[in-house]
């Protein structure tokens, strides 16, 4: 069987960490047409916007996408690239695992937690003005639909995954209506599905509690503000962006990609850690059922970052994201 694959390769380290994740992904055996299409800054001048409708079309129309990172040029007055595409293609949920490596320094072991971020609404709407030329307001959107629809997701991951707990993070506290609603959804959900533990925790106690002791938890569900930033917090506990993977789920289709972003910084020295793109391609050769090539890229990667021998600079070694590939491939012939 061959799958056609929309793939973006991005902007900035975008290129690089998609050919590296490519490469690795076509020798675990799955055969891929893949549909190229550029998105991004560097297409802005050709047509004048940064997602043509050709990305949305071919993303519809193969249900999957690997995706680099994807800059939104400031003060152009262009909305979030990253943002758009989520809500055009209704893509509601965003999974972030977050897994300790062995062979990865960092300060904690046995973290294994997955970050389940609503993707389409919240402070995210976009709904925002000036109220007079010194007062601006945004909007906080948060619904039942889209409440329940990820805290039941929340719960069908951590069924499929054999996890044992699921905690809301809000802060209904203060704001009460809003993330009130989140929580009571939750609560309400969670009653159907008593075989796994439920819990919630405020937003703020839940940063403390996941700096002190990170590998206590399973699966956190969130509003999408609070996922952004927990998510990029847990990344740090487990050794940084270059690791973690993720991917944002729809109804009709999914788009994997990884955590970190465009890295303008170290683009074009073929420096970057690939490890979180390859892993957004293990997630989604398993959405697309092909578990066992994904368990035989993530068992390599595994292997190599344990061995230390080859490691990107952001790990502390000195391998190029195109070397590591090739050492992770070479590994999954082994
Ligand atoms: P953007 O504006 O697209 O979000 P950014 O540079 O602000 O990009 P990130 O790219 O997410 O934010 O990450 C911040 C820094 O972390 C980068 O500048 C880079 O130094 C480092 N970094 C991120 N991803 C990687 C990676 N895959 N490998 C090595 N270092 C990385």
């Amino acid at each position: 069987m061959e799958y056609n694959i929309t793939l973006i390769p991005g902007d900035g380290i975008g290129p690089e960490v998609t050919s590296a994740a490519v490469k690795v992904i076509e020798n675990s055996g799955v055969r891929i047409n893949w549909e190229i299409v550029r998105m991004g800054a560097a297409v802005i001048e050709e047509f004048n916007t940064p997602i043509p409708a050709y990305v949305l079309e071919s993303i519809k129309k193969n249900k999957v996408a690997l995706k680099g990172p994807v800059t939104t040029p400031v003060g152009m007055g262009f909305k979030s690239v990253n943002v758009t595409l989520r809500q055009e293609l209704n893509l509601y949920a965003n999974i972030r695992p977050i897994k300790t490596f062995e062979g990865v320094t960092s300060r904690y072991e046995d973290v294994d937690l997955i970050i389940v971020r609503e993707n389409s609404e919240d402070l995210y709407a976009g709904i925002e003005h000036m109220i007079t030329e010194d007062i601006a307001e945004s909007i906080k959107i948060i619904s039942k639909k889209a409440s329940d629809r990820i805290v039941e997701y929340a719960f069908k991951l951590a069924k499929e995954q054999n996890r044992s707990e699921v905690i809301a993070v809000h802060k209904a506290n203060i704001m009460k209506l809003s993330d009130g609603l989140f929580l009571k959804c939750a609560r309400n959900i969670a009653e159907k599905h008593k075989e796994i533990a439920f819990g919630d925790v405020i937003v703020d106690a839940m940063s403390m509690k996941l700096v002190m002791n990170p590998e206590k938890y399973d699966v956190l569900v969130m509003p999408n503000l609070y996922g952004d930033i927990l998510s990029d917090m847990a990344a740090g506990l487990i050794g940084g962006l270059g690791l973690v993977p993720g991917a944002n789920i729809g109804e009709e289709g999914a788009v994997f990609e990884p955590a970190h972003g465009s890295a303008p910084d170290i683009a074009g020295l073929n420096i970057a850690n690939p490890t979180a793109c390859i892993l957004s391609g293990v997630m989604m050769l398993r959405y697309i059922g092909e578990a066992e090539a994904a368990d035989k890229i993530e068992k390599a990667v595994e292997a190599v970052l344990k061995e230390g021998k080859y490691l990107t600079c952001d790990l502390g070694g000195t391998t190029g994201t195109q070397e590591f590939a090739e050492v992770v491939i070479e590994k999954m012939a082994k």
